[in-house]
């Protein structure tokens, strides 16, 4: 049995994932895990999260979560997860994380706490959203550079970044495939007389609303044809199980940067 920690336990990711803990052979839900001050704090992390009560109390010591889990679970922000990470380092523990928003700056440091603990971060854990990573590579060696590639996302009204790092990691498969470096060909804004669009560029635009869990279109525009490539998530459950599957993918694994095209053997 593998001991797992959920950090953001209460939030709308981690309520799922104590489900999914709980759900998946092997693991077992050891800590869950809040910020200081969260209102929660104390109550039982299973009547949280409807999965029935569980004995766990949601807590914000992170140090003892750390200390008595074998893997930690962390759906939190990238400067939340930085420090989640030193912590693991600090204790040897692994760590999943499946937070967006990260700058490069901040990726950085995250391949520098991997040279000396197995960790995953994937911007999605689905299984359809890293079949789409794959399909997109194979339209964008096909379409080569006839067409013009526009990402389009839909998310949640109370999502905090933007674009998602899903649609930013669709950006960057394409780019690489046509040899383009993302950093410089993302365009984000068009308003006003910005003049015709490059044909080098990678268009990213983001619609914000209502619920919608998570909505990813890819558009592969040429002359007098169109194809798309899209994803839609209509519950958080499969992301919380992909995150529990990386942890059962871990054990063993030698220290290191993974994402989920690694555990889902896609890479
Ligand atoms: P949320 O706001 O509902 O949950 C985040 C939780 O983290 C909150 O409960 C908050 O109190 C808690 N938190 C904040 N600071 C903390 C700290 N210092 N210690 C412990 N807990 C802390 O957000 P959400 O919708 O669950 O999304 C969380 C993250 O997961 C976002 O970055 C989102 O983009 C990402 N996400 C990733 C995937 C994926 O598949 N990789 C899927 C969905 C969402």
């Amino acid at each position: 049995m593998m001991n797992v920690a959920i950090i953001g336990a209460a939030g709308r990711m981690g309520t799922r994932l104590i489900h999914a803990v709980c759900e998946t052979k092997g693991l077992t839900l050891s800590t869950a895990v809040e910020r200081d001050g969260h209102p929660q704090l104390g109550m039982d992390a299973g009547l949280i999260a409807g999965a029935g009560e569980l004995g766990v109390p949601l807590t914000s010591d992170l140090d003892a979560a750390v200390a008595a889990a074998d893997v930690l679970i962390d759906f939190t922000f990238p400067e939340v997860t930085l420090n989640n990470l030193a912590v693991c380092a600090r204790h040897g523990k692994m760590l999943v994380s499946g937070s967006t928003g990260f700058t490069p700056e901040q990726k950085h440091q995250v391949e520098e706490f991997a040279k000396t603990i197995p960790v995953v971060l994937a911007p999605n854990m689905s299984i359809g959203v890293n079949a789409c990573f794959k399909l997109l590579k194979e339209a964008a060696r096909i379409l080569g550079d006839d067409f013009d590639v526009e990402v389009v996302e839909l998310h949640h009204n109370r999502k905090k970044d933007s674009p998602s790092g899903t649609a930013v990691r669709m950006g960057e498969v394409v780019a690489e495939v046509l040899g383009r470096d993302y950093n410089q060909v993302a365009n984000y804004h068009r308003e006003g007389m910005c003049g015709e669009r490059t044909h080098a560029e990678i268009g990213m635009q983001t619609v914000r609303g209502g619920d919608i869990v998570g909505e990813h279109t890819v558009y592969f525009i040429g002359m007098g044809e169109r194809i798309e490539i899209s994803h839609r998530a209509m519950s958080r459950d499969m992301f919380a199980r992909g995150a529990a599957r990386a942890c059962v993918w871990l054990q063993g694994q030698p220290p290191g940067l993974y994402d989920m095209q690694d555990v889902l053997g896609l890479s």
